[in-house]
């Protein structure tokens, strides 16, 4: 049954303006145009406040012209019309270069939407060259009541270009409604009645075509109820298929047992929980599908090891997937260590990254491809198509946040049966972004650190208030350094002209820059591996101190060679960027300095934080920052220091960034990523409809009785697959 909503944008709004609209949205049918949803609403009588617009950004204003002139240039021929808009209280001029003819629209008192990006010149906010849309005279009420009417009737304004704006959007919504007389649900009939949604084509003439204020509110709802429904049944849709494909049951057995003879500890309760759960996915004919979720430092990468050795006792491999090459090398030297000489020599853990030299990296490949080497270690290049395995029984893929939905299933393509898949991560996810995200995935949860561990101290040092404290900071790293501990320095770039690296830039956080540089505007160029290590290096306090740069410009070996040397206790201090952030293990290092702290997302600041107190020396955690106290950039830094609880920190962390930040999908373009719905905020419809979403797929699991939702879900998969190949 062909849907309306597959219905090629030409046939509704006509042909030019569809491929001017998949050329600024990549709209290409009417169901993508009808997604794409209004920002905010605006009235015609209420006027955008002028005084706090964003510089250099695309605004959509509704205001009241104030007053125009038209002036002839004297340098070069011509004239520039300038008009005053005000929203009663500031003024913005839009100018417009030879144009005079403007003058007859643009006349004092009219009303209208201007849209166009916000420049300055000499000081002043202004418009050049706008779009705009003058609410027509002739609509223009006549009786109070129609003067009510006319002021409240809310104006949808659209996520708009420099080629389309709001309105335009507005009028092509409007054909594309009416060539849409009836639409199906995916929600079926019985879960909209008993929640008291709104039908669907309802709802989008709500939010598209509200004819009162607040009605748009019951749309919204319904569509991110379905929203969060088609998400949820895919997600769980594609839990089902994953658990009927057959695996290779895999049982622990003398290899774990000596293995954990010869531990040097007890597991923590957590560990032998989870480890449990693991074996028990394990000895399924059905491949496991776990999430390991737990602290930095709380044994996840052990509790890895343990179910790869479970894998090996039936001569099964292993594949680890670490994010970077840093982090694949330090797991291998890790695995080895914690493997002992005897079980290394018969498991052989072998690495395999893009870096490899063209010999090693055959002979690696070579061990994979005969099972010789049952546990692999890598980056992405273990995905590569050059990688063979001979048994693959199992994946870990440490870090889950860089590694989707996609390549998790190119992973599992790799074998004939599917391999087992366990995904570790040291961000703790709130529980909808898990069922968001990882709804395909079952989750456990380390939540016990192993005993003996130091708590770790953070202190923010507010350098806008307290310039003085600079010189406490690098004393107190001297005294952890004389007590014969290490410290990381981390910066957000590496030299001076350089853009940062690694650093987390939402909006949010680059507006939060904005307002640290203008308090301050030394804080306008970042901290830097190379003028601080310079800085360091020249300071008494640090004489005879090694102090080393890390940073992702280096090459791998650079890289490898300084890790390993700061490892064994070589190198006192380390200048580095985040490539220092995740898993990295140096129970020695007490001090972890991080400068321009603002600059870093929370969850970031939280892992950089879990490099120190690794041991049994007490960690110290000094989050420097120029932003004065009252900054959103402040806000991040403050929150960090005062909790060590990574969960309410990722909380936090979720309300401070974008959605699409969270999901490590790009929100631009990706025409399967979230619309309406907010994870941070809409826990409860996630968590209602994924409960019925199960509730319809336990009923009719191949949704022959669905076929709205099953056309929803094909849709679905139709766009990610066209978007996994797009990203080749
Ligand atoms: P994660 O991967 O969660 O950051 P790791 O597995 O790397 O944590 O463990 C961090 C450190 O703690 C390692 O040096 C590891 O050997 C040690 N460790 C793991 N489990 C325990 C335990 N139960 N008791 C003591 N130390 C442990
Ligand atoms: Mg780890």
């Amino acid at each position: 049954m062909p849907d309306a909503l597959d219905a090629k944008l030409g046939a509704a709004i006509g042909g030019r303006t569809a491929s001017a609209f998949e050329r600024a949205f990549g709209h290409r049918t009417v169901g993508d145009l009808l997604a794409h949803y209004p920002r905010r609403y605006a009235k015609r009588g209420e006027l955008t406040a002028l005084a706090e617009l964003p510089l250099d950004e695309n605004v959509t204003i509704v205001a009241e012209v104030l007053q125009v002139v038209t002036r002839q240039m004297r340098q070069r021929k011509g004239s520039i019309l300038e008009a005053r808009i005000t929203d009663g209280t500031g003024t913005l001029t839009l100018t417009f270069f030879n144009q005079p003819w403007r003058e007859k629209d643009l006349r004092p008192g009219v009303r209208g939407i201007f849209a166009g990006k916000v420049g300055e010149y000499k000081g002043y906010r202004q418009l050049a060259h706008p779009e705009y849309k003058l609410f027509d005279e002739l609509d223009l009420p006549q009786t109070p009541e129609e003067t009510k009417r006319w002021a409240e009737q809310p104006v949808p304004i659209y996520p708009a270009t420099s080629t389309i704006a709001s309105w335009q959007v507005q009028e092509a919504m409007a054909l594309a409604l009416d060539s849409v007389p009836q639409l199906d649900d995916p929600v079926p009939d019985a879960v909209r009645t008993e929640l008291g949604l709104l039908p669907f084509r309802e709802a989008l003439e709500r939010v598209h075509r509200p004819q009162h204020d607040n009605v748009w509110w019951a749309g919204r709802d319904a569509l991110k109820f379905q929203e969060a429904f088609v998400l949820q049944s895919a997600l769980l849709e594609r839990r089902a298929r994953t658990l009927e494909r057959p695996a290779a049951p895999r049982s622990a057995g003398p290899l774990l047992a000596g293995f954990d003879a010869a531990l040097p500890f007890a597991l923590t309760g957590d560990q032998a929980r989870v480890g449990e759960e693991i074996s028990a996915d394990l000895a399924n004919e059905h491949p496991m599908n776990r999430l390991v979720q737990g602290e930095v430092g709380s044994g996840k990468t052990l509790v890895a090891l343990r179910a790869m050795l479970a894998v090996a006792q039936s001569g099964g491999q292993s594949a680890l997937l670490a994010p970077t090459e840093v982090l694949a090398a330090q797991h291998l030297r890790s695995i080895v260590r914690t493997l002992g000489p005897d079980l290394a020599a018969r498991l052989r853990p072998t690495l395999i990254t893009g870096q490899l030299a063209a010999a090693d990296r055959r002979r690696a490949t070579l061990a994979a491809v005969s099972g010789s080497a049952q546990i692999v270690v890598g980056t992405h290049a273990l995905l590569g198509d050059a990688v063979e395995f001979f048994d693959l029984g199992l994946v870990v893929v440490d870090e889950q946040h860089r590694f989707g939905v996609e390549q998790r299933e190119a992973l599992r393509a790799k074998g004939a049966l599917a391999p087992h898949v366990l995904v570790l991560t040291a961000t703790p996810i709130p529980r909808t972004v898990a069922m968001t995200v990882f709804g395909d995935l079952e989750v456990s949860t380390i939540a016990e650190l192993p005993a003996g561990r130091s708590p770790i101290e953070s202190f923010v040092v507010p350098l806008a208030d307290k310039p003085g404290w600079e010189a406490r900071i690098w004393r107190r790293t001297a005294e952890e350094l004389a007590q014969g501990r290490q410290a990381f320095v981390v910066c957000p770039a590496i030299d001076p002209r350089a853009r940062e690296e690694g650093a987390e830039e939402s909006a949010e956080e680059v507006a939060a820059q904005g307002e640290a540089e203008a308090a301050d505007a030394a804080a306008a160029r970042p901290a830097n591996v190379t003028e601080t290590l310079e800085r360091l290096r020249a300071m008494e306090l640090f004489a005879g101190r090694r102090i080393e740069p890390l940073h992702g410009r280096m090459s791998a070996d650079e890289k490898d060679a300084t890790m390993r040397a700061f490892a064994a206790g070589d190198i006192d201090v380390l200048v580095a960027t985040t490539v220092i952030e995740v898993g990295v293990d140096v129970p020695n290092a007490s001090t972890m300095v991080v400068l321009d702290a603002d600059r870093f997302g929370v969850s970031q600041l939280h892992q950089l934080r879990g490099r120190v107190g690794r041991g049994s020396v007490p960690g110290l955690a000094l989050l420097v920052t120029s932003a004065p106290a009252d900054a959103l950039a402040r806000e991040r830094v403050d929150a960090v220091a005062a909790t060590l609880d990574g969960f309410e920190l990722a909380q936090k962390d979720l309300e401070l960034r974008r959605e699409g930040d969270v999901l490590g999908l790009s929100q631009s373009g990706g025409r399967s990523s979230l619309r309406l719905l907010r994870v941070a905020s809409d826990g409860d419809v996630i968590a209602l409809a994924r409960e019925h979403a199960a509730h319809v797929l336990g009923d009719d699991p191949a949704l022959a009785r669905h076929p709205s939702l099953r056309a929803a879900l094909d849709r679905r998969l139709d766009e990610e697959s066209a978007a996994f190949l797009a990203k080749g």
